[in-house]
């Protein structure tokens, strides 16, 4: 927020059911603040049966620039907006929603936002094969980053079957990708050996959960040269990532996909540049507090 609403007040937000626990309002409101926008971004908690309605009442509230999608709508909002761009397709899911004229229109920033810390890093991504563990929404998003960064090969592990062939059925048939392989759980060991980057896409070792998705004796089978990324940033760092920084790993945890997403996503609303320093700072405090 800006410091005051207005009767001239453009309203951002996000929609999530539940959406309490969102990360969003805190780095974008410091941002808003910081840049003197008039501007203020709040929560907005719509039950999965209620979206349609809060889609197509939104785009009647004019003050409603756009909006973030986070659990359980990003999937379902894509057949209620005007238009979804390239990249939302690809993944297909949308996390961020912007008002064109009479329009709502949708794109996916999660895939940029997973990408930015990879940049920094001197590899090479075409004899890099990537593990990503778990293939839920954010598996899609990684799924999409590695193909963008050329990775050799993309495994997926997942514990359902069904799930696994939907996921690949529905990843192919988006991305035309010859290189996207799904594997059961136990096949991790193996696949380890290989890996180049392996990815946890799943909540284990979230919040209180003490565990890793996988354990120490399977880390020690990746290459020394390998990056452990998890997109999980509370706690910091999980277990995962803790065993992989004493097996002298590249350690990356999810706080810079969730700052790098919302910057990116910000700027496609402001159409200016945001003050991505202002939204880390916000973040680390309120995650200090908690
Ligand atoms: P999701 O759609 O619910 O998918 C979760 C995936 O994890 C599913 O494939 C699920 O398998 C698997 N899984 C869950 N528990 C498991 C277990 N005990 N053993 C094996 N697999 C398990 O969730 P999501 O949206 O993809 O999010 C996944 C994680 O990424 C969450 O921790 C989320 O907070 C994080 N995330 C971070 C960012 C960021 O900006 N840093 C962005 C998005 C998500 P089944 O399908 O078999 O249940």
């Amino acid at each position: 927020m800006s410091g005051r609403i207005l009767g001239t007040t453009k309203i951002l937000g996000v929609m999530g059911f539940p959406v309490s626990h969102s990360l969003s309002p805190v780095m974008h409101n410091a941002a808003i603040a910081s840049m003197g926008v008039d501007y203020v971004y709040v929560p907005f908690p719509i039950p999965v049966e209620q979206l349609p309605a809060a889609i197509a009442g939104l785009k009647a509230v004019q003050s409603v620039q756009g909006f973030n999608l986070t659990i359980p709508h990003k999937v379902e909002v894509m057949p209620l907006l005007d238009e979804v761009l390239p990249i939302a397709k690809a993944v297909g899911a949308v996390n961020t929603v912007k008002r064109v004229g009479e329009r709502w229109v949708g794109t996916n920033t999660d895939v940029a936002g997973f990408l930015e810390p990879l940049k920094k890093l001197s590899c090479d991504w075409a004899n890099t094969p990537a593990v990503i563990l778990g293939s839920g929404g954010a598996a899609k998003a990684v799924v999409a980053a590695c193909l963008e960064l050329g990775c050799s090969v993309i495994h997926v592990v997942g514990r359902d079957p069904k799930k696994m062939k939907k996921f690949h059925g529905a990843m192919t048939s988006q991305l035309h990708d010859y290189n996207l392989r799904i594997h059961p759980w136990v096949s991790i060991p193996h696949l380890l050996e290989v890996a180049g980057i392996v990815i946890n896409a799943t909540p284990i070792g979230m919040a209180s959960d003490p565990n890793t998705p996988i354990s120490e004796a399977e880390m020690n089978l990746l290459p020394d040269h390998a990056i452990a990324y998890d997109l999980i940033y509370t706690p910091r760092p999980t277990k995962f990532l803790q065993i992989a920084a004493a097996r002298g790993l590249k350690a990356i945890d999810g706080l810079e996909m969730l700052i790098n997403q919302g910057a990116i996503g910000l700027e496609f609303w402001l159409d200016q540049t945001v003050p991505i320093e202002i939204m880390r700072q916000a973040l680390l405090q309120h995650l200090a507090t908690k």
